[in-house]
Order: C-alpha cells, then sequence, then structure tokens
C-alpha cells in the first residue's frame, strides 16, 4: 500500500482510496448491500461498512493525515461529534458559523445537554483561554459567511484541559488548503457535500482523528444512530474527489480575481475573503493556509432589495444555496433562517469552475441593471 504521505496530496487524491493492485476493481464500484454472507468478514454494513464507504474514508484519510469515519451528511458527522460530550458539557462556538451548527448547539443547550458559549472567529486570546477549561472548542474556520480565519496554530497549540477536545469544521478550506490535524486539532469536520463532492448532486459527512479512541466512538455513534453513508454517495464523493485539486485551483484562482474587481465596484460597500490583502484575517491566513478558498461575501449598496434583485439578474451564476460545486451559486444569506442578523445586502458567492471573465460580465451586468436600487439602502445591519 503507497504511503499517502510518500506523495503530494494531488497525487493522492487521484491514487487514494482504490483496490490493491490485484483487487480486481480500478475504482471501488458502489457496493449495494446491507447484508454479507456469514464468515466473509463483514456481516451488515451499518456495523462493518462497506467497500465504498473504505474507499472515500481512505481517500480523505490521506489527504488529511489521520483515520476517517463517513456519515450521512455534514450535519450527521456534526452530531456524533456532539454525541462524544459528556453530560453537562462545556461548548464554545464561533459567533459566525454554519447554522446548522450554531441550531443544532443551540437545541442542545436548550435541551441541558451542555453549556454554550460564543466567541468571535478572530478572537484568540478568548480561544485560547477557553482551551483550558472548555469540553470542546468547535472552530469553524473559515466562517460561513463572514469567512473569517481562526489562528489554528495558536488554538490548537494553546494549553488545554485534560478533557479539551478541539474540532475544526474544514469544509470551506478542504485537506488541499489547511491540514488541522497537523496542527494539533483532535477532529477535523467536512460537509463532503460541498467542494470534496463537488457537483452539488449529493449528501455526505465525515470526521478525521489521528486518536484511535475517538475514531472508535465515532463509528460506534455511527453504528447505534445508523447516520450511514450512502452507496451512492460514498462512490460519487470518492470519483469528484478526484478532481478536487483541479477544481479548487480554477475555483480559488478566479474567486480572488472577482474579490479584487468586486472590491473596485462603486456599487459594492465591503467584500470579505481571507486573500485580500485588507481583510481582517489575511495575515493569519497567510501563516498557514494553502490558499483562501472560492468563497467569496459581498455587500452591495441597496441592501435586502439590491441583493435580491441581483440574484435575479444573474443568468450564469445559479441562484441557489450551497456552495463548492463546479457550477458558481449566490444566495443572500441574511435571507436564511437563523441568519437575520448578518447585513441584509450580503451576498454569499461560491466561485466555480466556469470561465472568470464570464462570472465577471455576469456579475457586472446585474449590478448594472440593479443600479437604480442602490439608494435603497446602504447594506449595513440597521
Ligand atoms: C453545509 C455545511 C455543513 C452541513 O453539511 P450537510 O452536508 O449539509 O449536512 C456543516 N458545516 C459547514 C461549514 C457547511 O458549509
Amino acid at each position: 500500500m503507497l504511503d499517502p504521505d510518500a506523495v503530494e496530496p494531488e497525487t493522492w487524491a487521484v491514487v487514494g482510496g482504490r483496490a490493491a493492485a490485484d483487487g480486481g476493481w480500478l475504482n471501488v464500484p458502489p457496493v449495494l448491500a446491507s447484508t454479507f454472507q456469514l464468515g466473509s468478514g463483514r456481516a451488515y454494513a451499518r456495523e462493518h461498512a462497506t467497500p465504498t464507504w473504505e474507499a472515500f474514508e481512505q481517500l480523505l484519510g490521506g489527504l488529511e493525515g489521520g483515520e476517517v469515519v463517513a456519515f450521512a451528511s455534514g450535519m450527521a458527522a456534526v452530531a456524533a461529534v456532539f454525541d462524544l460530550l459528556p453530560a453537562g458539557a462545556s461548548v464554545v462556538l464561533g459567533e459566525d458559523c454554519y447554522q446548522g451548527v450554531g441550531g443544532l448547539a443551540a437545541a442542545g443547550a436548550a435541551q441541558g445537554r451542555w453549556r454554550l458559549l460564543r466567541l468571535a472567529v478572530e478572537d484568540t486570546d478568548a480561544w485560547v483561554q477557553a482551551a483550558g477549561r472548555a469540553d470542546l472548542l468547535w472552530l469553524e474556520s473559515p466562517s460561513n459567511p463572514l469567512l473569517a480565519v481562526a489562528d489554528l496554530p495558536a488554538v490548537c497549540a494553546a494549553e488545554r484541559g485534560s478533557r479539551t477536545l478541539i474540532a475544526v469544521d474544514s469544509t470551506f478550506a478542504t485537506p488541499l488548503v489547511q491540514r488541522p490535524l497537523e496542527l494539533g486539532a483532535d477532529l477535523v469536520v467536512h460537509s463532503a457535500t460541498k467542494y470534496l463532492g463537488g457537483h452539488s448532486d449529493l449528501l455526505l459527512g465525515a470526521v478525521a482523528t489521528r486518536s484511535g479512541r475517538l475514531a472508535d466512538g465515532l463509528r460506534e455513534r455511527r453504528r447505534l444512530a445508523g447516520a450511514t453513508p450512502g452507496a451512492l454517495e460514498a462512490y460519487l464523493a470518492t470519483r469528484g474527489m478526484r478532481t478536487l485539486a483541479l477544481r479548487l485551483e480554477r475555483a480559488s484562482g478566479s474567486a480572488a480575481l472577482l474579490a479584487r474587481r468586486l472590491a473596485e465596484h462603486p456599487d459594492v460597500a465591503v467584500v470579505r475573503h481571507p486573500g485580500l490583502s485588507d481583510h481582517p484575517t489575511h495575515a493569519v491566513a497567510c501563516r498557514f493556509m494553502r490558499g483562501f478558498g472560492a468563497v467569496v461575501s459581498f455587500d452591495v449598496h441597496g441592501g435586502a432589495a439590491r441583493a435580491d434583485a441581483i440574484c435575479a439578474a444573474l443568468e450564469i451564476i445559479r441562484h441557489a444555496t450551497s456552495l463548492g460545486g463546479v457550477e458558481s451559486t449566490i444566495e443572500r444569506r441574511g435571507a436564511v433562517p437563523g441568519q437575520e442578523h448578518l447585513p441584509p445586502g450580503l451576498l454569499r458567492l461560491s466561485v466555480g469552475c466556469e470561465h472568470v471573465e464570464d462570472l465577471w460580465a455576469d456579475l457586472a451586468r446585474a449590478l448594472e441593471r440593479t443600479a437604480d436600487l442602490a439608494a435603497a439602502g446602504d447594506g449595513a445591519i440597521p
């Protein structure tokens, strides 16, 4: 078996997660089996996994530098991590984070399962202090949708309590941009629905860890709670990851260019992208990330009405939620339930693999066509 650390990640993305050289299959196919013949080494898929899930887990595990447990969705992976906590635990979460994770954490706190503290993603000192006493630090970085980058090297190196777990939701970064386990994080969580799958055609999640004890605990959660990956989803995510490096290189190059052009546009109030030199956490990102991802958030003059009109006027960029697909998508995040605190004119753009000049032409045209709405408001928080 090839050692993933012996090759570049771009190579592992292509060669990892395949059957042994004499194993017959070049690509491990979608194995549609719940049950196996007794004596074959597996009995039941929820307990013993399938070769298709394992191919995905090996592929992502090599990229993250750990062992991976796959789940039915990103949220199933998140929930499995929270389920590892003892009753009455103390959880620290970023102020800006995916609304599903915020909702899960708030619901558990309301049930009395844990206490919840929210900290600004960029307030490194507060996270370092919290590491001494919390049971779980949940760092989503870059964060959704403000794209704040947490100082992962500093927080992961902080002195912490004997029970403190550090989990990083690395969905926006992918393992090609950051490897939190190397920095000392205990767990890395992915919504494979996004960049890993890459084609907006599946739901899948994963957790990576270097701790055999945590990996066993996560597999136990999967076995007991039953949030198992689908065969087709695991197969498609593996296939999607073969081109992750190509897709991400194209998309992040385009995102950097679009962010710079948007920043120069008179109708755009704020652009957030960690690659911009005036982004509040640009310097932190430069210290440990290999790239800045392919999401850009920007606020337009004219507030919610203008932002909605832009979404309707775009012809190439699709008005849709989610991110990380080959197709560019855009959404006014303040319109999402639970995200009403965001600037009303904030648009989150997930840059895909179309030609960047077509994307820019689409954005410039939509801004021009909606120019009469610019005076409606300044896009600031009311
Ligand atoms: C989408 C997303 C999730 C949830 O993943 P699903 O696959 O939709 O369940 C969690 N974290 C982040 C950062 C996400 O973008």
